[in-house]
């Protein structure tokens, strides 16, 4: 690499190198070192390049409108929301062709998912992966004023013949109005003829189990078991990187045009686990806890006492960091505060020491596949 040793640098290129530093939240002896050095300027750019990706992430939410949606992300959360159209998802890590992440604030600010994996996957998930295989979670807040419809995802043993992806995910209730409950999974015994039977009768109500529950609770719904939001619940949802629903029932609702909506009824037949049980509902509580572990990730709710610190090594994993209560800072590291809403990726290379504020509550995600 003698190409590096052609220091010292300029003026100019000393100057470009600062301005970098300043954007990393570097002090002046980063500078002075580049000063004196023998190394070129691509060397230093490459020391900046490095440096920016052993950062916590943010990404800009993408919201989307619903019919179902509402505006509650901006009351529960320090947010703005776009327009005034019901927001019913904010997209808040995603890497997809059709939807990119893209860096919030911070030295790679603007930069898509897909390209800073494409630059140095290794410093964020992991010297083994595969630079163009999508990152596998997806993010999202989900502010439900309306029942979703009926709705189930396919199993990946099925998942490719009908050409979608297999989608398991997990709830965190951050919100929940009144007497709202979740829908998850079939009564005992019920047969395909007979849930077939109920969605033309519009019966189906009968055939599926609804649970209350309570702000802090959670569940981990697998591909292939139905399921369904009530009106009131705020949920962030950690699941697959996938985005294939099959909708099977809408409680004999009309569409806006006054005509029933599509249904994917011989899909979601398909996709159905009839004898599976229904998932249990973790139960909200203020104690660390591994509340989902599945083949495709692993999330553990972790409360930070004010004061408190909640550490991670370099080189261990990448890990997704979700603030649902409270507020943290990154010890070091001149970065914005993270705050309730927050979802922030921890690059695999980087080591983080987080301090609470003030009490905390935090999702880790962690051991993807
Ligand atoms: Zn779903």
């Amino acid at each position: 690499m003698g190409a590096l040793k052609e220091g010292p640098l300029r003026l100019d290129e000393l100057s470009l190198f600062a301005i970098g530093c300043r954007r990393l939240g570097l002090g002046g002896e980063a500078r002075g070192i580049a000063r004196g050095s023998k190394f070129s300027l691509p060397f230093f750019m490459e020391f900046l390049t490095v440096a920016a990706m052993h950062l916590p992430v943010r990404f800009q939410p993408l919201y989307q409108a619903r019919v179902w949606g509402g505006r509650a992300l901006a009351r529960v959360f320090p947010r703005t929301l776009p327009g005034t159209d019901p927001i019913g998802e904010s997209w808040e890590i995603v890497d997809r062709p059709e939807a990119q992440s893209v860096v919030r604030d911070g030295p790679l600010a603007g930069m898509t998912l897909r390209d800073a994996l494409h630059l140095r996957s290794a410093d964020w998930i992991g010297p083994d992966w595969p630079v163009t295989r999508p990152f596998p979670i997806l993010i999202k807040w989900l502010d439900c004023r309306e029942r979703l419809s009926l709705q189930v995802h396919p199993p990946a043993e099925i998942a490719p013949a009908m050409r979608g992806e297999p989608k398991t995910e997990n709830w965190y209730l951050a919100g929940v109005e009144g007497q709202a409950g979740l829908i998850l999974g079939l009564k005992p015994g019920v047969t395909p003829a007979q849930f077939e039977a109920a969605i033309h009768a519009n019966t189906l109500e009968q055939c599926v189990n609804r649970y209350s529950v309570q702000p802090g609770d959670s569940v981990l719904v697998h591909s292939g078991t139905v399921h369904a939001i009530d009106a009131g619940c705020l949920i962030l949802e950690i699941q697959q990187n996938s985005d294939t629903t099959y909708r099977v029932y809408d409680w004999g609702r009309m569409g806006l045009d006054g005509k029933p909506r599509k249904m994917h009824i011989a899909e979601s037949m398909k996709s159905i686990l009839f004898e599976e049980p229904p998932p249990p509902i973790v139960r909200s509580a203020d104690t660390a806890a591994v509340i989902a572990d599945c083949e495709e990730f692993r999330i553990r709710r972790t409360p930070v006492k004010k004061g408190a610190q909640l550490a991670f090594a370099a080189g261990e994993q990448c890990r997704l960091l979700s603030v649902v209560r409270g507020r943290l800072r990154a010890r070091g590291l001149d970065v914005a505060p993270f705050i309730a809403g927050d979802n922030a990726l921890l690059p695999f290379a980087g080591a983080f020491n987080f301090e609470a504020d003030e009490d905390s509550l935090v999702l880790v995600t962690e051991n993807f596949s």
